[in-house]
């Protein structure tokens, strides 16, 4: 019996909105009204999987991390463990919430969280132009102070001036730790929570054994692949925007309710999506269509039960 599998990559805002402050209580709250938006994938018969995006959490991590050091001496823990933190953390407040909505809505499945590893290649472009942004701002002296005794990179910040933030790798993700277990998991009806804030990047070394990393993986493309590896027959990317347009926040903005391969492509590369936000969203959907995914959606996270919402990618323009 045919059916469908689904990738939702919950994005920031599906757990956090940009203003609130960031308390449990909030992030549960949101974390439930986007999960109630997934009940009718469900109904109509749906195996899923969940990833997740990682950003203030993570960071609110390696702020902890950065303060716990400072005030008691506590060792800092690399950035491979804080992901891996953040996986447990959201991971867990997703299920939990999930297994109350599905409790409230009388549906019985499983759902287990996969503390996911990424494999990147150790000789990805990435780690010599470090370029994703994590952890605090903080000053000149600081940053200096920081980069001789941690080795870490910094970069100005542009958001505060005077202000430097340290900077990692975002290497791009060739293959998902289990992803084949997470699969089967998935086929056989269970809920899968996989490849939070886009894995733990990690490597194989010549011995084949497992090697860390100080980077961060995106999660869309993370997500992509995964639903690649999954065999997945949809992509969903949840969001704070309902749809992808073009020519964006111009007076000749235009909502995109459609794209096929060609044009989305074609899109991109003309400098309708930013670089960081909405780039990386369709370049992971169009990965997925590419190896044989039928349709992706981009979409408002509390907005995917309404249908009409969302841009949908496929191949060719359907009829
Ligand atoms: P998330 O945190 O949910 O993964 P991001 O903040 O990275 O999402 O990306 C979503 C943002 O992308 C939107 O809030 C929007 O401001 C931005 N964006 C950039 N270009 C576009 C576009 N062409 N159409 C829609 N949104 C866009
Ligand atoms: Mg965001």
């Amino acid at each position: 019996m045919g059916r469908k599998l689904a990738v939702i990559a919950l994005g920031g805002n599906a757990l956090l909105r940009g203003d609130q402050i960031g308390t449990i209580e909030e992030q549960e709250q949101n974390t439930t009204d986007t999960l109630e938006n997934l009940v009718f994938l469900l109904e109509e018969g749906y195996n899923l999987i969940i990833t997740h995006g990682n950003g203030p959490q993570v960071g609110n991590i390696l702020m902890r991390n950065d303060a716990g050091e400072q005030l008691y001496g506590i060792a800092q823990m690399p950035v491979d463990i804080c992901v891996a933190d953040s996986q447990g953390g959201i991971g867990y407040m997703i299920e939990r919430m999930f297994r109350n909505v599905l409790n409230r809505h009388g549906i019985k499945r499983n759902i287990v969280c996969i503390v996911t590893q990424v494999l990147v290649d150790s000789n990805d472009p990435a780690f010599s132009d470090p370029q994703k942004r994590i952890g605090k701002i903080c000053s000149r002296e600081e940053a200096e102070r920081l980069s001789r005794e941690k080795g870490w990179v910094f970069r100005e910040e542009i958001k505060v001036d005077g202000g430097y933030r340290r900077v990692v790798p975002s290497p791009v993700p060739v293959g998902i730790m289990n992803d084949n277990v997470i699969r089967e998991l998935a086929l056989n009806g269970h809920i899968v929570i996989a490849a939070g804030g886009g894995g733990i990047p990690v490597y194989l070394d010549e011995n084949n054994d497992v090697r860390t990393t100080e980077a961060v993986v995106d999660k869309d493309m993370a997500s992509s692949l995964l639903a690649t590896r999954t065999g997945a027959d949809e992509f969903y990317i949840l969001t704070d925007v309902p749809y992808v347009y073009i020519n964006y926040k111009k007076p000749d903005q235009q909502v995109k309710e459609f794209l096929n391969y060609a044009d989305a492509r074609r899109y991109l590369d003309e400098g309708h999506f930013s670089k960081g936000s909405m780039a990386p969203k369709i370049e992971a959907c169009l990965n997925f269509i590419r190896n044989g995914g039928r349709m992706s959606v981009i979409t408002e996270a509390f907005k995917l039960a309404d249908k009409k919402y969302g841009t949908k990618i496929t191949m060719e323009y359907e009829d």
